[in-house]
């Protein structure tokens, strides 16, 4: 199974191992074209201005809401969690809307530009510990109603699902927890 993890900016290349570990074929991918080969893609964090801009330069958002209408499943995390969101604030900024929540840029505070968090993800009903890294992270302030929440910290969700869409505002590539790579190759096996 082949997913592909978008190579324009960020920290692309852990997800890449992440993956491996959980048994997926990581695909870098930095063209459009490139989706075509790929079952499921994720957006890593990094910088959402500077991913928005790279992102329009390469044609990247009719390819990604041709992909997402194909049902082809999306794992954004961080700044790839706000460049899918529905509304970006704190300043308000462009997003390709493919999940319902409202989030706020760098909402932990300058003193808390990051940080580590033990939580519980509920991933296909069973918990699971995590330790969580949040790197000026956003906050999901609104969910809709069709958005599930996977993991909660300090009672905001920080992971969320809507159908095929996944968004996290820590790191998980950046801890040995597979888990939520190992649930994002689910959701893109049973997509097929
Ligand atoms: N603060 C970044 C932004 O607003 C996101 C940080 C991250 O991806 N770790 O885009």
């Amino acid at each position: 199974m082949k997913i592909g993890v978008l190579a324009l900016q960020g920290d692309f290349a852990l997800h890449a191992k992440a993956l491996a570990r959980v048994g997926a074929e990581a695909v870098e991918v930095r063209k459009p074209g490139e989706l075509d080969a790929v079952g499921g893609l994720i957006i890593p964090g990094g910088e959402s201005t500077t991913l928005l801009h790279l992102m329009d330069e390469w044609e990247f958002f009719p390819a990604i809401e041709k992909f997402h209408a194909a049902g082809r499943p999306l794992f954004g995390t961080c700044a790839g969690c706000i460049v899918l969101a529905r509304e970006v604030e704190r300043p308000r900024q462009f997003s390709l809307g493919l999940i319902d929540v409202t989030v706020e840029r760098n909402a932990y505070g300058r003193q808390r530009e990051s940080f580590e968090a033990h939580g519980v993800a509920i991933l296909d009903g069973e918990p699971t510990a995590m330790e969580m890294v949040f790197i000026r992270a956003p906050r999901i302030a609104r969910m809709g109603p069709g958005v599930e929440t996977l993991a909660r910290h300090g009672g905001d969700a920080v992971l969320a699902r809507q159908g095929s869409v996944l968004v996290g505002t820590f790191h998980p590539e950046l801890t040995e927890n597979t888990a939520v790579h190992r649930y994002f190759a689910r959701m893109v096996e049973t997509s097929r």
